[in-house]
């Protein structure tokens, strides 16, 4: 496609994600449906069309893993990407919607990432840098696939220096500036699939506890470029601008702040980012609720030394991976149920 903005119409909206939107839309020449995310970039014109150039990478991305890409192009301020649209959103909205999501489905989510994070590296030398919830997709189809991989270094600079929000499926060796490592996202799978399978942030206490400190509001300025910062280097706004911003960018953020509350428990991200360095990795609990095989998986992902930790292709040949290859688990069905 030769995308233009005039030639793409508004459906509606489908989620708001830090320094950007993403609508579903029409490519009304064609017929076609996308999902349009539009990213406001503080750059200079030579980076803006730096980026739009490294974005060119994502039309040699082709995996059933990968959501497929259908172009990029600017409407200053904006970088507007569009994609593939999943018409069962993201797995964060969807347990959000259903619940805990049971664990023979986690494997699958499991099994899609790896070989979405193996084709991506792999075949182009690609960290993915943001795996999380909200960034593995699910169709009708019953395909899941992940979105959002740091192929713009350009991009992931331009995005840190402005607002970098969910900071907290981070690895301990990256919140403490070590480089950014394939291994990184293999913890960062471990966080999102506890959640997934017990229906909340890990590093929330309690089941009662709505807070939610997979996001926050403030600034992690880059250590160097291409990294994306460490606690030295975490900054937040004034308190008051914090607020006010918060609630015109996104409603979700309204309860947020640093200091989060909730269950008889309060963590600032500061304290999170502590506990994630100093304290042991979380694990799927209450133990022998999940199969041993799953435990063992996210134990593997989850160990805190990045050197003892597993990479993505390693993983692939776990027993409870191997499981999700011969599995017959109808993905399709069970997003017809939501
Ligand atoms: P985040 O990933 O931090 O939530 P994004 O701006 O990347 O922020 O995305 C916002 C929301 O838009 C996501 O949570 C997801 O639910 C939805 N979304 C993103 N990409 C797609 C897509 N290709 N198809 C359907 N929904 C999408
Ligand atoms: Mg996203």
């Amino acid at each position: 496609y030769d995308l233009r903005n005039e030639d793409l119409k508004d459906l509606r909206e489908l989620g708001q994600g830090n320094g950007g939107s993403v609508k579903q839309v029409e490519h009304t020449p064609t017929g076609t449906i996308m999902a349009k995310k539009i990213v406001l970039i503080d750059a200079k014109p030579s980076v803006r069309k730096q980026i739009l150039r490294e974005l060119h990478i994502m039309h040699d991305c082709n995996s059933p893993y990968i959501v497929s890409f259908h172009g990029a192009y600017l409407a200053d301020p904006n970088i507007c990407i569009c994609m593939e649209f999943m018409d069962k959103g993201s797995l964060d909205g969807i347990y959000k919607k259903i619940g805990p999501i049971d664990i023979d489905i986690v494997r699958q989510v499991a099994l899609a990432v790896l070989e979405g994070l193996t084709y991506l590296y792999d075949v182009h030398r690609i960290i993915h840098r943001d795996i999380k919830p909200s960034n593995m997709l699910c169709n009708s189809k019953g395909e899941i696939k992940i979105c959002d991989f740091g192929v713009s270094g350009e991009l992931i600079n331009s995005i840190a220096d402005t607002f970098v929000g969910t900071s907290t499926y981070m690895s301990p060796e990256r919140i403490q500036g070590a480089q950014y490592t394939v291994k990184s996202d293999v913890w960062s799978l471990g966080i999102s699939l506890i959640e997934l399978a017990l229906g909340r942030f890990p590093f929330s206490e309690s089941e009662s506890d709505d807070s939610d400190l997979s996001d926050f509001e403030g600034t992690l300025s880059p250590a160097r470029p291409g990294s994306m910062g460490s606690i030295a280097a975490l900054s937040l706004p004034p308190r008051q601008k914090r607020a006010k911003s918060g609630t015109a960018k996104k409603d979700k953020r309204k309860s947020k702040g640093v200091s989060l509350q909730g269950g008889g428990m309060t963590m600032s991200i500061l304290e999170l980012l502590q506990h994630i360095v100093n304290e042991p990795a979380p694990k799927l609990t209450p133990e022998g609720r999940f199969p041993a095989e799953s435990e063992n998986f996210v134990d593997s992902c989850l160990l805190k030394d990045p050197d003892a930790r597993t990479t993505p292709k390693e993983l692939l040949n776990f027993p409870w991976i191997e499981q999700a290859k011969t599995a017959q688990i109808d993905i399709e069905a069970w997003a017809s149920t939501f």
